[in-house]
């Protein structure tokens, strides 16, 4: 109980000493949708239960990406360049944004600033020497971000996060967040893509796949021209079973048949953006 409170309370806490700052249409322009796909890949390191089901989906979701010449972002857990190394340079030799989500899959808003500072420093390390790639994105477990957290990012020379949007904000368009105006001497910022969705109900909800399908589609809709939007999935929950590896294709397909929308990386956008 104290510790839901104390959490509410840091949440708050970020939430009114840190600046949103909105930004204009993304890179697909004014009538159309500007969407990054991303993928938590954390196999057994963010949830014991994804142990069984991470190759198969991991499997599937690179070929359908592959048979569609898809580009999307996938935030690694650092500690899967240990076991799993081959699948990161699949990853990356399939043509896709290698992003963190944190080395040992620890919650920022929960995490004091040292063992932060320590594990994403961590991961931006070796993802330099081992693949020689320059990590520039970012996406917390369980989707607690901090004041602290966005200070950490920006030290270690990350360009954005990507983070689920606040029900109440509900922008559904990039922003620029920083640090400055209330008791911080340095200012520090990033871009954050806002995520609309992910996979995550089939979990919680029990969601049927053609529900989470359908409500994947809803934001293929007008309403969202002119916006920058993010969709995530986790390869071991649509590697549990066939059903769920069926919508994550069709919905690809649709994406392909939706004219108004382009696909981006995280840091496409950032780019874009920072340009
Ligand atoms: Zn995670």
């Amino acid at each position: 109980m104290i510790e839901k409170i104390a959490y509410r309370a840091r949440r708050k806490w970020r939430d009114v000493t840190t600046i949103r700052r909105p930004l204009g249409a993304g890179p697909a322009g004014q009538e159309k949708i500007s969407l990054v796909l991303y993928f938590d890949y954390e196999r057994e390191f963010g949830n014991i239960a994804a142990k069984d089901s991470s190759e198969t989906g991991f499997n599937a979701i690179i070929d359908i990406l592959n048979k569609n010449a898809i580009r999307t972002t996938w935030n690694c857990v650092g500690k899967i360049s240990e076991s799993y190394s081959k699948t990161i340079s699949q990853i990356i030799s399939n043509g896709h944004e290698i992003a963190c989500h944190t080395y040992n899959h620890i919650e920022p808003l929960s995490t004091d600033y040292e063992k932060l500072f320590n594990d994403i420093g961590q991961f931006k390390t070796t993802f330099k020497n081992k693949y020689k790639v320059d990590v520039q994105g970012f996406h917390s477990p369980s989707d607690g971000w901090s004041k602290q957290l966005i200070e950490i990012l920006s030290k270690h020379g990350f360009r954005y996060d990507i983070a689920v949007e606040n029900k109440d904000q509900n922008h559904n368009a990039c922003y620029l967040i920083t640090t400055d105006g209330y008791l911080s001497k340095n200012t520090h910022s990033i871009l954050r893509i806002p995520s609309v969705s992910d996979d995550w109900m089939m979990i919680s909800k029990h969601l049927e796949p053609e529900k989470m399908l359908s409500h994947w589609q809803s934001f293929l809709t007008e309403k969202y021209y002119g916006k920058t939007i993010a969709v995530g999935f986790h390869p071991w929950v649509i590697g549990k079973n066939k059903g769920r590896i069926d919508i994550f294709e069709h919905f690809i397909h649709s994406l392909q048949n939706f004219k108004d929308l382009q696909l981006f990386t995280g840091s496409e956008i950032t780019k874009w953006y920072q340009e």
